[in-house]
């Protein structure tokens, strides 16, 4: 019996049975902060994940609808001022594309990660790490569900240029057949398991072939098991997907699903389990992450559910990432004091076998930082930092010390402890190029 999907969006929201309970007042804010936000929801998100009795708190709800607080005051009002007037929509559309812009949609210079192939830009490609390569496959470069702290969002919203997608898998075969350090590769979007299961065959199969034998893991990133897990179990293509996975692990390589799960209520359904435990039994793993996220999951207890259910359901905690410095980041962020401490009150309650997870980390420009806490050192409030990765693998698990800054809610925010001028890395950082994008000690 399969189950279809029905998207909602700003234009037929208003369908949804229970969409009634809202006030005016909501309304309203989804129909203003929508416009420069885009929103997306589907019917198993609706019927089985929001509870729309607590709708003014309701975490999944935040997740996937648009709040007036989600816009700062001014854009709000901006926006809300052209509507009023019904002014031209020219005029809408370029105050809306202003504020988006304002919105910082390409933090962490994302565009520099972007390599080449002899004079070739190979824009769905992001090279960042030596090991492991992030691949944008174009017809992947949407989502189950737009979230609104996410910094893929200007992918979905006609900002073009931002675009990192790629149309031919020929480019991304030559360029691994030139780059033999790459074990890793990472099918992300968008939500790459929005693809059919031809289109991700024909991606995914070329790479079995004996000749890339250096690639020993394939991931693939998506939010699809908390939004749509039906994709694994009655979509028309759900064997074929099946069949694939199993044909990668038979293969030989690793396949990990790095799966995108923000609360504990996506892992109550019995959809997600059947979906876990079908896609496990094809030999693949799943790796599972998450944004720190204010009016989500901002509680020590609801992390370390997530992570004892994940280990029960078989699953591999992974990260826990801090905001990026995108979109909503001012209603959704936390200060990095704060985020440490929400993470070692649930790391210090679960199982070692829930303990694989890494956090929280931020996403620099240089790397992936983690804060491993604040502490006291020559007389100094510090944080104490490490990179899990990093552009020269050489910066990988050195502690390192940032001056304490309560308010601080991203690495760009802090400054070198003891007085120093510069973090131990920043001289050789400067040297990171488009066409020399990581450097070797
Ligand atoms: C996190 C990340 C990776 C993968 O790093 P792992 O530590 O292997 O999980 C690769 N590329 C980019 C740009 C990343 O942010
Ligand atoms: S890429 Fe992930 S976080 Fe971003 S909108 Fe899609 S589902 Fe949400």
């Amino acid at each position: 019996m399969g189950k279809p999907i029905k998207s909602y969006t700003l234009h037929n929201y208003r369908t949804i049975p229970p969409i009634s309970l809202l006030s005016g007042e909501m309304l309203r804010d989804i129909e203003i902060v929508g416009k420069v936000l885009p929103f997306k929801t589907n019917n198993y998100v609706v019927n089985e994940l929001i509870n729309w009795d607590q709708i003014d708190t309701d975490p999944i709800f935040t997740l996937n609808f648009p709040r007036r607080e989600m816009l700062e005051k001014r854009h709000y009002a901006a926006i809300e001022n052209l509507v009023d007037r019904q002014a031209d929509k020219k005029i809408l559309d370029a105050k809306i594309q202003q504020i988006r812009l304002a919105l910082n949609p390409n933090p962490a210079g994302q565009d520099h990660n972007v390599p080449y192939l002899g004079q070739i830009k190979l824009k769905g490609i992001q090279h960042k790490y030596p090991e492991t390569i992030l691949f944008f496959p174009s017809q992947g470069q949407t989502c189950h569900a737009y979230c609104s702290f996410c910094f893929r969002w200007p992918q979905f919203s006609g900002m073009s240029e931002l675009k990192f997608a790629m149309k031919e898998t020929d480019l991304l075969l030559s360029y691994l057949r030139l780059h033999k350090e790459v074990t890793d590769i990472l099918f992300t979007g968008g939500d790459p398991m929005v693809m059919n299961a031809a289109t991700l065959v024909a991606y995914i199969q070329p790479l079995l072939a004996p000749e890339f034998s250096h690639l020993r893991s394939i991931r693939i990133g998506t939010k699809s098991l908390s939004y749509w897990p039906y994709r694994y179990l009655t979509d028309t293509d759900s064997d074929e997907i099946i069949r694939l996975f199993e044909k990668i692990v038979r293969s030989g390589k690793n396949l990990s699903i790095q799966a995108h799960f923000n609360h504990p209520r996506e892992l109550a359904t019995d959809a997600v389990t059947q979906a876990i435990t079908r896609i496990r039994s094809t030999g693949a793993q799943i790796r599972t992450q998450s944004p720190l996220l204010h009016h989500i999951n901002d509680q020590p207890e609801l992390w370390a559910q997530m992570w004892r259910r994940q280990v029960d359901l078989g699953c591999i905690p992974y990260y826990m990432f801090i905001v990026r410095d995108t979109g909503s980041k001012h209603y959704f962020e936390i200060p990095l004091e704060r985020c440490w401490q929400i993470f070692r009150k649930a790391y210090r309650q679960v199982s070692g076998l829930c303990r694989t997870v890494r956090g929280p980390s931020m996403s620099d420009h240089a790397g992936k930082i983690q804060v491993l806490g604040v502490q006291e050192a020559k007389g100094e409030k510090v944080f104490v930092l490490r990179f899990i990765q990093g552009r020269n693998p050489a910066w990988v698990d050195i502690p390192f010390f940032a001056k304490y800054d309560p308010k601080a809610t991203w690495f760009n925010q802090l400054q070198p402890a003891f007085g120093e001028e510069k973090f131990f890395f920043e001289e050789q950082r400067g040297k990171i190029t488009d066409t020399k994008p990581f450097l070797f000690e």
